[in-house]
C-alpha cells in the first residue's frame, strides 16, 4: 500500500499524550482518566487524551477570568492583532492539519481541506469586530438637550463543547467572535478526535493572544459539568447531539448562563420531476455521502416526487456504487470510514433495523472491504427504497452513509413529508421551477435551505442555527447572532447640565 503514488504520508504514527492550554502554555493534565484516539482507517491507537478534573476545569476559569478585565479594555483593533497573525499561520500550515484531520477522523483529504478553510473564514469574520460592535447613537434621542446610546459590551469567559465531526473547524464558530468582542474563552475539544485542535493551539500560542485569552481543557461529561457549575463562566455554545444538547441547554439555563446548543439532524432532500438530474446528481450524492454522511448538513431521506422517482433512483444508486472508498489520505478516494468503532456499530444497527422494519435495500454497505485496511472502520454506500416516515431509518439521524428514500407524489406531500421530522436543521429541494423552489423554500421548517444545493453550509458571516429539535436556544451561531450572544448590550442616557 506504500507505493500507492497518490497517498499522503501520515503527519506523525504517534502524537503522544494531549496536553491542556492555560493561562497562556501548554500544561500536562494530572488525571488518571485517560481515552486513547483511534485512527478510523488503520484502527491504530494514534493519541491518548487525559480527561481533565472539575479542578483542572477550574484554573482555566480561573485563567480566563483573570485575563478578562485587560483583555476586555484592549481597543478592539488591537485585540483583533492574533487573529490576523492566527490566520496566516493556520494558512501556512494548512495541508498538515488537514492530514491531521484526515488521521484522527478518517474523512478524505478534499474535505479535510475545505474544512481548514471554513476554519480561517471564521477567523476572518472576527477581524472585522471593530466593525460589527459599533452602537447606536441619536442626539437629542430622549428630548432636547438629552442623547441617546446603545452600546455593546463582553460578559467575560465562555465556553463550546464541541462534536468529533469537524475537529477543527466547530470551536472557530465560537471563539474568536467571543475573543474578538472583549471575552475571554475555554474549547473543551471531542474526546474522540482532539490532535487537530492540540495542534492548532500550538498556532494560537505561537499567535500572541495574552495568557488566558484563549484555553482549551480536554476532557468529557466531566468537564461540561464543571464548566455549567462554575458561575464564572457566562455562557456555553455546544454543538453535537440532541440529547447533549438538550442536557446543557437546560442545566446551562436553571444555571443562568446564556447557552446555544446546535443539536442533530434528519434531513430531506426533494427531487422535483423538473430538477435537472445529471446536473444536480453530483451534487447529491456529495451531499448524502461527503464526510461518509457525518455531516449535521447531510442529506439523510431522498424524496422523489412524481413521476421521475424511478429515473432519479435508478440514477442516484449507479452513481452511488462508483464511488470510491478507501484510505482518506488517497487523493483519488471519495468516502473514508466512519469516524470510530462504536458509529459504525451503531450505523450498522441501523442498517439491520431498515431491513427488519421492511425498507427495500437497494445498495448494501455493510460488508466494505478496502484493501490494505482490513481493521478499518469502513461502510459502503447503503440505499433504502421504499420507506414510510414512521420506519426508525426514516426518524433517526444515523450520521453515516444510509440513505432512506420516501417517495412523494406532490411537492405538497414532500414538504409534509419533510416537516414530519422532528429536526430541522437543513433541507433541500433540486427543481428547475422558481415556483416550487420558493414553495419550499417558505415552507419547510428547517434553519438551512438549499435550492439545488445538498449541503446548505452558512458562511461564517451568516447565523447558523436549526430548528426544533436541532437547536435550543434562541440566538444562532456565526455571524450577527454570535455578536448577540457573546455582548450585552446596555442603553446609555446623557444629559450634561
Ligand atoms: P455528542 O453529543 O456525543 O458530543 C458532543 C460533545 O459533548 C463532546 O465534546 C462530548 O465530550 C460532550 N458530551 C458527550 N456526552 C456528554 C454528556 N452526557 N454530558 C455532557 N457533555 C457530553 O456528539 P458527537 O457524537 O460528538 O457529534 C455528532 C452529533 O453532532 C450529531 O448528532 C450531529 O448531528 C451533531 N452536529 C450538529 C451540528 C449542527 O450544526 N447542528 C454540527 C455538527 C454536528
Amino acid at each position: 500500500m506504500n507505493d500507492n503514488p497518490n497517498l499522503l504520508p501520515v503527519m506523525e504514527e504517534h502524537y503522544g499524550r494531549m496536553r491542556n492550554y492555560v493561562g497562556g502554555e501548554f500544561v500536562d493534565s494530572s488525571s488518571t482518566r485517560t481515552q486513547d484516539v483511534v485512527d478510523p482507517t488503520t484502527a491504530k491507537v494514534i493519541a491518548e487524551v487525559p480527561l481533565a478534573t472539575r479542578a483542572e476545569v477550574e484554573e482555566a476559569v480561573t485563567a480566563a477570568d483573570e485575563a478578562f478585565e485587560e483583555w476586555r479594555e484592549t481597543p478592539p483593533n488591537i485585540r483583533v492583532q492574533p487573529l490576523f497573525r492566527l490566520k496566516r499561520l493556520i494558512e501556512q500550515n494548512y495541508d498538515e492539519i488537514a492530514r491531521v484531520l484526515v488521521q484522527e477522523h478518517g474523512k478524505v483529504i478534499d474535505e479535510a481541506r475545505g474544512s481548514v478553510r471554513r476554519t480561517i473564514d471564521n477567523i476572518e469574520f472576527a477581524c472585522g469586530i471593530p466593525s460589527l460592535l459599533m452602537g447606536e447613537f441619536l442626539e437629542d434621542g430622549a428630548a432636547s438637550g438629552i442623547d441617546e446610546e446603545a452600546i455593546r459590551q463582553p460578559l467575560g469567559v465562555f465556553a463550546a463543547v464541541v462534536p468529533f465531526n469537524f475537529p477543527a473547524m466547530v470551536p472557530f464558530w465560537f471563539w474568536p467572535s467571543a475573543v474578538a468582542c472583549g471575552n475571554t474563552f475555554i474549547v473543551k475539544p471531542s474526546e474522540q478526535v482532539p490532535v487537530s485542535q492540540n495542534r492548532i493551539f500550538g498556532l494560537i500560542e505561537e499567535a500572541g493572544f495574552p495568557d488566558g485569552v484563549v484555553n482549551m481543557v480536554n476532557g468529557d461529561k466531566e468537564v461540561v459539568d464543571a464548566l455549567i457549575a462554575d458561575p464564572r463562566v457566562q455562557g456555553i455554545s455546544f454543538v453535537g447531539s440532541t440529547k447533549v444538547a438538550r442536557y446543557i441547554y437546560e442545566n446551562g439555563a436553571a444555571a443562568g448562563k446564556r447557552i446555544q446548543c446546535q443539536g442533530a439532524a434528519k434531513n430531506f432532500l426533494t427531487v422535483m420531476p423538473d430538477a435537472n438530474l445529471d446536473g444536480c446528481l453530483p451534487n447529491m450524492i456529495s451531499s448524502f455521502f461527503g464526510n461518509t454522511g457525518q455531516r449535521c448538513l447531510a442529506g439523510a431521506v431522498l424524496v422523489p416526487v412524481g413521476e421521475r422517482a424511478d429515473e432519479v433512483v435508478e440514477k442516484f444508486v449507479a452513481a452511488a456504487k462508483r464511488i470510491r472508498v478507501g484510505n482518506g489520505l488517497d487523493e483519488t478516494v471519495q468516502m473514508g470510514p466512519v469516524a470510530a468503532r462504536r458509529h459504525y456499530d451503531r450505523i450498522l444497527s441501523f442498517i439491520e433495523k431498515g431491513v427488519s422494519e421492511g425498507a427495500k435495500l437497494l445498495l448494501d454497505g455493510r460488508d466494505c472491504k478496502v484493501e490494505g485496511y482490513p481493521d478499518g472502520f469502513f461502510v459502503g454506500p447503503t440505499i433504502f427504497d421504499n420507506v414510510t416516515p414512521e420506519m426508525t431509518i426514516a426518524r433517526e439521524e444515523i450520521f453515516g452513509p444510509v440513505v432512506a428514500i420516501i417517495r412523494a407524489g406532490t411537492l405538497d406531500e414532500a414538504i409534509e413529508v419533510t416537516n414530519s421530522s422532528t429536526y430541522g436543521n437543513a433541507s433541500s429541494i433540486y427543481t428547475t421551477s422558481g415556483k416550487a423552489a420558493r414553495k419550499f423554500k417558505y415552507r419547510v421548517r428547517a434553519g438551512n435551505i438549499g435550492i439545488n444545493i445538498g449541503v446548505p453550509a452558512p458562511m461564517a458571516y451568516f447565523n447558523f442555527g436549526g430548528y426544533k429539535d436541532s437547536f435550543f436556544g434562541d440566538l444562532h451561531g456565526q455571524g450577527k447572532d454570535g455578536i448577540n450572544f457573546f455582548t450585552e448590550r446596555k442603553v446609555v442616557i446623557t444629559r450634561w447640565l
